[in-house]
Protein backbone atom coordinates (compact mmCIF):
# COMPACT_ATOMS: atom_id res chain seq x y z
CA UNK A 1 0.00 0.00 0.00
CA UNK A 2 1.35 3.32 -0.74
CA UNK A 3 0.75 6.75 0.73
CA UNK A 4 -0.66 9.65 -1.63
CA UNK A 5 1.83 12.31 -1.31
CA UNK A 6 0.41 15.55 -0.44
CA UNK A 7 2.13 18.27 -2.29
CA UNK A 8 3.69 21.50 -0.68
CA UNK A 9 0.98 23.22 -1.71
CA UNK A 10 -1.33 20.89 -0.50
CA UNK A 11 0.09 21.07 2.67
CA UNK A 12 0.56 25.21 2.99
CA UNK A 13 -3.01 25.58 2.26
CA UNK A 14 -4.16 22.81 4.33
CA UNK A 15 -2.11 24.97 7.39
CA UNK A 16 -3.69 28.20 6.43
CA UNK A 17 -7.41 26.35 6.38
CA UNK A 18 -6.01 24.73 10.09
CA UNK A 19 -5.49 28.31 11.51
CA UNK A 20 -7.98 29.72 9.70
CA UNK A 21 -10.29 27.33 11.15
CA UNK A 22 -8.60 27.65 14.87
CA UNK A 23 -9.48 31.28 15.04
CA UNK A 24 -13.03 31.04 13.78
CA UNK A 25 -13.78 28.74 16.27
CA UNK A 26 -12.04 30.09 19.21
CA UNK A 27 -12.90 33.84 18.32
CA UNK A 28 -10.12 35.82 19.84
CA UNK A 29 -6.21 34.05 20.59
CA UNK A 30 -2.71 35.11 20.32
CA UNK A 31 -0.15 34.27 18.03
CA UNK A 32 1.44 31.70 20.53
CA UNK A 33 -1.79 30.09 21.65
CA UNK A 34 -2.03 29.11 17.39
CA UNK A 35 1.80 27.53 17.64
CA UNK A 36 1.15 25.75 20.66
CA UNK A 37 -2.25 24.15 19.63
CA UNK A 38 -2.17 23.55 15.79
CA UNK A 39 2.04 22.35 16.69
CA UNK A 40 3.44 24.87 14.05
CA UNK A 41 6.09 27.10 13.24
CA UNK A 42 6.23 30.64 14.26
CA UNK A 43 7.01 31.40 10.84
CA UNK A 44 4.15 29.08 9.53
CA UNK A 45 2.22 30.92 11.80
CA UNK A 46 2.95 34.63 11.14
CA UNK A 47 3.02 34.07 7.64
CA UNK A 48 -0.57 32.68 7.08
CA UNK A 49 -2.03 35.24 9.81
CA UNK A 50 -0.31 37.97 7.45
CA UNK A 51 -2.51 36.84 4.86
CA UNK A 52 -5.25 36.43 6.57
CA UNK A 53 -4.98 39.86 7.64
CA UNK A 54 -4.32 40.91 4.20
CA UNK A 55 -7.48 39.36 2.88
CA UNK A 56 -9.30 41.13 6.00
CA UNK A 57 -10.80 37.66 7.36
CA UNK A 58 -9.29 38.67 10.81
CA UNK A 59 -8.77 41.88 12.79
CA UNK A 60 -5.85 42.67 14.99
CA UNK A 61 -7.05 45.79 16.69
CA UNK A 62 -7.29 44.23 20.04
CA UNK A 63 -4.50 43.09 22.71
CA UNK A 64 -4.64 40.40 24.59
CA UNK A 65 -4.10 41.23 28.18
CA UNK A 66 -1.10 39.42 30.03
CA UNK A 67 0.32 39.61 33.58
CA UNK A 68 3.23 40.50 33.37
CA UNK A 69 5.36 41.94 29.66
CA UNK A 70 4.09 42.65 27.19
CA UNK A 71 -0.01 42.37 25.50
CA UNK A 72 -0.25 39.97 22.63
CA UNK A 73 -2.44 41.21 19.91
CA UNK A 74 -5.52 39.35 19.57
CA UNK A 75 -6.27 37.55 16.74
CA UNK A 76 -10.34 37.92 16.10
CA UNK A 77 -12.46 36.16 13.71
CA UNK A 78 -14.58 39.05 11.27
CA UNK A 79 -17.49 37.01 10.29
CA UNK A 80 -19.26 39.06 7.98
CA UNK A 81 -15.86 39.62 5.98
CA UNK A 82 -17.53 37.77 3.41
CA UNK A 83 -21.60 37.29 3.14
CA UNK A 84 -23.64 35.26 0.69
CA UNK A 85 -26.77 35.68 -0.27
CA UNK A 86 -29.91 32.69 -0.52
CA UNK A 87 -33.69 33.27 -2.32
CA UNK A 88 -36.07 30.49 -1.69
CA UNK A 89 -38.57 31.22 -4.40
CA UNK A 90 -41.94 29.14 -3.90
CA UNK A 91 -45.57 29.03 -5.09
CA UNK A 92 -46.78 32.76 -3.08
CA UNK A 93 -43.30 33.95 -1.15
CA UNK A 94 -39.48 34.95 -2.50
CA UNK A 95 -37.78 35.10 0.41
CA UNK A 96 -34.01 36.29 0.51
CA UNK A 97 -31.58 36.00 3.70
CA UNK A 98 -27.66 37.23 4.35
CA UNK A 99 -25.30 34.84 5.92
CA UNK A 100 -22.25 35.36 7.66
CA UNK A 101 -19.82 33.30 7.35
CA UNK A 102 -20.54 31.43 10.84
CA UNK A 103 -23.88 30.56 8.98
CA UNK A 104 -25.69 33.04 10.78
CA UNK A 105 -28.51 34.80 9.15
CA UNK A 106 -28.67 38.81 9.39
CA UNK A 107 -30.89 39.73 7.18
CA UNK A 108 -33.84 38.64 6.18
CA UNK A 109 -36.50 40.37 3.35
CA UNK A 110 -39.95 38.03 2.68
CA UNK A 111 -42.09 39.27 -0.59
CA UNK A 112 -45.76 37.72 -1.45
CA UNK A 113 -45.91 37.16 -4.96
CA UNK A 114 -47.32 34.41 -6.80
CA UNK A 115 -44.73 32.53 -8.82
CA UNK A 116 -44.52 32.91 -12.24
CA UNK A 117 -41.24 32.03 -14.38
CA UNK A 118 -42.85 33.54 -17.70
CA UNK A 119 -43.34 36.73 -16.55
CA UNK A 120 -40.78 39.80 -16.69
CA UNK A 121 -42.24 41.43 -13.60
CA UNK A 122 -42.01 37.84 -11.28
CA UNK A 123 -38.25 38.18 -12.75
CA UNK A 124 -37.33 41.09 -11.90
CA UNK A 125 -39.11 41.01 -7.68
CA UNK A 126 -37.00 38.45 -7.26
CA UNK A 127 -33.98 40.78 -8.52
CA UNK A 128 -35.09 43.66 -6.23
CA UNK A 129 -35.66 40.55 -3.51
CA UNK A 130 -32.16 39.92 -3.55
CA UNK A 131 -30.75 43.50 -3.69
CA UNK A 132 -32.48 44.49 -1.29
CA UNK A 133 -31.32 42.24 1.43
CA UNK A 134 -28.22 42.88 0.12
CA UNK A 135 -28.90 46.50 0.90
CA UNK A 136 -30.61 45.68 4.59
CA UNK A 137 -27.24 43.60 5.19
CA UNK A 138 -24.93 46.22 4.14
CA UNK A 139 -23.07 43.93 1.78
CA UNK A 140 -20.16 45.44 -0.51
CA UNK A 141 -20.32 43.61 -4.03
CA UNK A 142 -16.28 42.70 -3.40
CA UNK A 143 -17.45 40.76 -0.19
CA UNK A 144 -20.60 38.91 -1.65
CA UNK A 145 -19.76 35.40 -2.55
CA UNK A 146 -22.80 34.88 -4.23
CA UNK A 147 -26.31 34.07 -4.32
CA UNK A 148 -28.07 30.72 -4.18
CA UNK A 149 -31.46 30.36 -5.88
CA UNK A 150 -33.38 27.48 -3.89
CA UNK A 151 -36.10 26.26 -6.13
CA UNK A 152 -39.05 23.59 -5.43
CA UNK A 153 -37.71 21.05 -7.75
CA UNK A 154 -34.69 18.61 -8.65
CA UNK A 155 -31.85 20.96 -9.93
CA UNK A 156 -29.08 19.64 -12.15
CA UNK A 157 -25.46 19.08 -10.31
CA UNK A 158 -23.87 22.36 -12.11
CA UNK A 159 -26.99 24.60 -10.47
CA UNK A 160 -27.51 25.27 -14.05
CA UNK A 161 -31.16 24.32 -14.91
CA UNK A 162 -34.17 22.46 -13.11
CA UNK A 163 -34.60 18.86 -14.03
CA UNK A 164 -38.09 18.23 -11.92
CA UNK A 165 -40.24 21.00 -11.14
CA UNK A 166 -44.05 19.73 -11.45
CA UNK A 167 -44.91 21.18 -8.19
CA UNK A 168 -44.74 24.64 -10.18
CA UNK A 169 -44.80 22.85 -13.27
CA UNK A 170 -41.40 24.66 -14.50
CA UNK A 171 -39.18 21.66 -15.32
CA UNK A 172 -36.78 22.80 -17.75
CA UNK A 173 -36.08 26.09 -16.94
CA UNK A 174 -32.24 27.34 -16.51
CA UNK A 175 -30.81 29.23 -13.59
CA UNK A 176 -30.16 32.23 -16.43
CA UNK A 177 -34.11 32.44 -17.23
CA UNK A 178 -34.65 32.31 -13.12
CA UNK A 179 -32.09 34.56 -12.11
CA UNK A 180 -32.21 37.12 -15.30
CA UNK A 181 -32.05 40.73 -13.02
CA UNK A 182 -29.80 39.03 -10.23
CA UNK A 183 -25.87 40.49 -11.35
CA UNK A 184 -24.07 38.66 -9.25
CA UNK A 185 -22.61 34.78 -9.20
CA UNK A 186 -25.35 32.21 -8.12
CA UNK A 187 -26.98 29.28 -9.00
CA UNK A 188 -29.84 27.28 -8.46
CA UNK A 189 -30.41 24.81 -5.34
CA UNK A 190 -32.85 22.00 -5.06
CA UNK A 191 -34.80 23.22 -2.09
CA UNK A 192 -35.54 20.18 0.70
CA UNK A 193 -31.66 19.40 -0.31
CA UNK A 194 -30.72 22.90 0.75
CA UNK A 195 -32.58 22.84 3.89
CA UNK A 196 -30.97 19.57 5.36
CA UNK A 197 -27.74 21.24 3.88
CA UNK A 198 -27.85 24.04 6.52
CA UNK A 199 -28.67 21.55 9.10
CA UNK A 200 -25.77 19.55 8.26
CA UNK A 201 -23.39 22.70 7.83
CA UNK A 202 -24.19 23.91 11.30
CA UNK A 203 -24.26 20.65 13.37
CA UNK A 204 -21.47 18.66 13.06
CA UNK A 205 -23.10 16.05 15.56
CA UNK A 206 -25.20 14.55 12.34
CA UNK A 207 -23.05 12.20 10.56
CA UNK A 208 -25.66 10.04 8.84
CA UNK A 209 -29.55 10.65 8.94
CA UNK A 210 -32.53 11.96 6.91
CA UNK A 211 -33.72 15.64 6.97
CA UNK A 212 -37.56 16.00 6.79
CA UNK A 213 -39.20 18.93 5.58
CA UNK A 214 -42.24 19.17 6.22
CA UNK A 215 -43.65 22.60 3.88
CA UNK A 216 -45.70 23.43 1.67
CA UNK A 217 -44.49 20.20 -0.18
CA UNK A 218 -42.86 17.39 2.07
CA UNK A 219 -39.62 16.40 1.11
CA UNK A 220 -36.19 15.47 2.23
CA UNK A 221 -32.29 14.64 1.80
CA UNK A 222 -30.34 12.28 2.61
CA UNK A 223 -27.11 12.36 4.96
CA UNK A 224 -24.29 10.10 4.30
CA UNK A 225 -21.11 10.99 6.40
CA UNK A 226 -22.02 14.66 6.82
CA UNK A 227 -22.76 15.08 2.92
CA UNK A 228 -25.89 14.76 1.35
CA UNK A 229 -26.23 11.49 -0.92
CA UNK A 230 -28.23 12.59 -3.90
CA UNK A 231 -28.66 9.46 -5.77
CA UNK A 232 -28.43 8.32 -8.97
CA UNK A 233 -30.68 10.66 -10.59
CA UNK A 234 -30.75 13.92 -7.43
CA UNK A 235 -33.95 12.29 -6.71
CA UNK A 236 -32.59 10.80 -3.19
CA UNK A 237 -35.10 11.75 -0.26
CA UNK A 238 -37.88 12.45 -2.06
CA UNK A 239 -39.84 11.12 0.30
CA UNK A 240 -42.72 12.95 -0.70
CA UNK A 241 -44.18 10.48 -3.10
CA UNK A 242 -43.58 7.43 -0.59
CA UNK A 243 -46.58 5.72 -0.69
CA UNK A 244 -48.07 5.81 2.79
CA UNK A 245 -51.73 4.99 2.03
CA UNK A 246 -52.25 2.53 -0.38
CA UNK A 247 -55.81 2.51 -0.90
CA UNK A 248 -58.17 5.11 -0.87
CA UNK A 249 -55.59 8.03 -0.16
CA UNK A 250 -56.20 11.53 -1.54
CA UNK A 251 -54.27 12.88 -5.22
CA UNK A 252 -50.91 14.24 -4.69
CA UNK A 253 -49.53 16.81 -7.09
CA UNK A 254 -47.76 14.53 -8.60
CA UNK A 255 -50.84 12.57 -10.28
CA UNK A 256 -50.47 9.54 -7.64
CA UNK A 257 -52.76 8.93 -4.85
CA UNK A 258 -51.95 8.26 -1.35
CA UNK A 259 -48.45 9.87 -1.19
CA UNK A 260 -46.85 10.96 1.82
CA UNK A 261 -46.95 14.54 0.70
CA UNK A 262 -50.83 14.15 1.02
CA UNK A 263 -50.92 13.61 4.87
CA UNK A 264 -47.96 15.66 5.64
CA UNK A 265 -47.68 18.67 3.78
CA UNK A 266 -48.41 22.09 5.99
CA UNK A 267 -51.73 22.75 4.18
CA UNK A 268 -52.76 19.70 5.73
CA UNK A 269 -53.08 21.55 9.07
CA UNK A 270 -53.17 25.28 8.07
CA UNK A 271 -55.79 24.86 5.70
CA UNK A 272 -57.72 25.47 8.90
CA UNK A 273 -56.37 28.68 9.67
CA UNK A 274 -56.28 29.91 6.05
CA UNK A 275 -52.89 29.37 5.53
CA UNK A 276 -51.42 30.59 8.74
CA UNK A 277 -49.38 28.17 10.05
CA UNK A 278 -49.03 30.12 13.49
CA UNK A 279 -52.34 30.46 13.96
CA UNK A 280 -52.96 26.57 13.48
CA UNK A 281 -50.25 26.17 16.77
CA UNK A 282 -52.24 29.19 18.38
CA UNK A 283 -55.05 27.32 18.38
CA UNK A 284 -53.79 23.91 19.33
CA UNK A 285 -52.54 24.96 22.19
CA UNK A 286 -54.96 26.51 23.18
CA UNK A 287 -56.87 23.81 22.79
CA UNK A 288 -59.09 23.86 19.73
CA UNK A 289 -60.79 20.39 19.34
CA UNK A 290 -60.63 20.55 15.58
CA UNK A 291 -57.07 21.48 15.46
CA UNK A 292 -56.27 18.79 17.71
CA UNK A 293 -57.86 16.32 15.87
CA UNK A 294 -55.84 17.10 12.37
CA UNK A 295 -53.10 17.17 14.79
CA UNK A 296 -53.21 13.88 16.18
CA UNK A 297 -53.58 12.26 13.00
CA UNK A 298 -50.82 14.06 11.37
CA UNK A 299 -48.15 13.03 14.05
CA UNK A 300 -49.41 9.55 13.63
CA UNK A 301 -48.65 9.62 10.06
CA UNK A 302 -45.37 11.52 10.49
CA UNK A 303 -44.15 9.09 13.11
CA UNK A 304 -44.65 6.34 10.70
CA UNK A 305 -42.27 8.21 8.42
CA UNK A 306 -39.98 8.83 11.01
CA UNK A 307 -40.26 4.67 11.73
CA UNK A 308 -39.08 4.11 8.16
CA UNK A 309 -36.54 6.47 8.11
CA UNK A 310 -34.35 5.06 11.13
CA UNK A 311 -35.16 1.89 9.65
CA UNK A 312 -33.57 2.55 6.76
CA UNK A 313 -30.83 4.46 7.58
CA UNK A 314 -29.91 4.06 11.56
CA UNK A 315 -28.91 7.46 11.83
CA UNK A 316 -30.81 10.93 13.04
CA UNK A 317 -33.45 12.31 11.98
CA UNK A 318 -34.26 16.02 11.65
CA UNK A 319 -37.65 16.97 11.30
CA UNK A 320 -37.29 20.39 9.56
CA UNK A 321 -39.59 22.85 7.18
CA UNK A 322 -42.70 25.51 8.31
CA UNK A 323 -43.87 22.73 10.50
CA UNK A 324 -40.54 21.31 11.86
CA UNK A 325 -40.37 25.13 13.03
CA UNK A 326 -43.34 24.56 15.29
CA UNK A 327 -42.97 21.03 16.52
CA UNK A 328 -40.66 21.79 19.66
CA UNK A 329 -43.30 21.25 22.02
CA UNK A 330 -44.54 18.60 20.81
CA UNK A 331 -40.91 16.48 20.29
CA UNK A 332 -41.85 14.62 23.14
CA UNK A 333 -45.27 13.20 21.98
CA UNK A 334 -43.45 12.27 17.92
CA UNK A 335 -40.85 10.64 20.03
CA UNK A 336 -43.61 8.33 21.91
CA UNK A 337 -45.77 7.24 18.72
CA UNK A 338 -42.25 6.31 16.51
CA UNK A 339 -40.96 4.17 19.45
CA UNK A 340 -44.43 2.42 19.25
CA UNK A 341 -43.12 1.27 15.79
CA UNK A 342 -39.60 0.46 16.66
CA UNK A 343 -39.02 -3.28 17.56
CA UNK A 344 -35.30 -2.44 19.15
CA UNK A 345 -34.53 -0.93 21.72
CA UNK A 346 -33.51 2.46 20.76
CA UNK A 347 -35.30 5.67 21.66
CA UNK A 348 -36.80 8.28 19.64
CA UNK A 349 -35.11 10.93 21.87
CA UNK A 350 -31.76 10.18 21.18
CA UNK A 351 -32.16 10.13 17.36
CA UNK A 352 -34.94 12.32 16.53
CA UNK A 353 -34.56 16.16 16.48
CA UNK A 354 -36.24 19.61 15.74
CA UNK A 355 -34.31 21.75 12.96
CA UNK A 356 -32.19 24.49 13.86
CA UNK A 357 -32.52 26.64 11.25
CA UNK A 358 -36.22 27.55 11.85
CA UNK A 359 -36.45 31.10 10.16
CA UNK A 360 -35.92 30.41 6.06
CA UNK A 361 -34.05 27.42 6.35
CA UNK A 362 -33.57 27.12 2.98
CA UNK A 363 -32.83 30.06 1.62
CA UNK A 364 -30.20 30.33 4.37
CA UNK A 365 -28.78 26.60 3.48
CA UNK A 366 -28.96 27.94 -0.57
CA UNK A 367 -26.59 30.32 1.01
CA UNK A 368 -24.27 28.33 2.89
CA UNK A 369 -23.21 26.46 -0.46
CA UNK A 370 -21.20 29.57 -1.04
CA UNK A 371 -19.67 30.34 2.43
CA UNK A 372 -18.74 26.39 2.29
CA UNK A 373 -17.47 27.04 -1.15
CA UNK A 374 -15.52 29.49 0.17
CA UNK A 375 -14.35 28.65 2.97
CA UNK A 376 -12.64 25.19 1.24
CA UNK A 377 -10.88 27.52 -1.05
CA UNK A 378 -8.62 30.17 1.22
ZN1 LIG B 1 -46.74 12.23 -5.08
Amino acid sequence: MSREKISPSEIKLKNRQMIYQYVRTNTSVSKQDIVVALQLSLPTVTQNLDYLKKQNLIDTSRKIKNTGGRNATAYTYIKEAKMAIGVYITAHHINAVAVDLSGNVTGIVKQQSQFALDDDEYLKKIGMVVKEVKRQAEISDENLLGVGIAVPGLVSDDGESVLYGMTLDFTGKTRAEIAEYIPYHNRLVHDSYAAGYAETWSDHRVKNGFYISLSNSVGGSIIINQSIYEGDTQKGGEIGHMVVVPKGGERCYCGRYGCFDTVCRASILDQYTDGNLEEFFVLLKAGDKTAEALWDEYLDNLAVAVHNMRILFDGVIIVGGYVGAYIGDYMDELCARVDAHNPFDDCAKDYLMQCRYKIEATAAGAAIFFIDNFLNSI
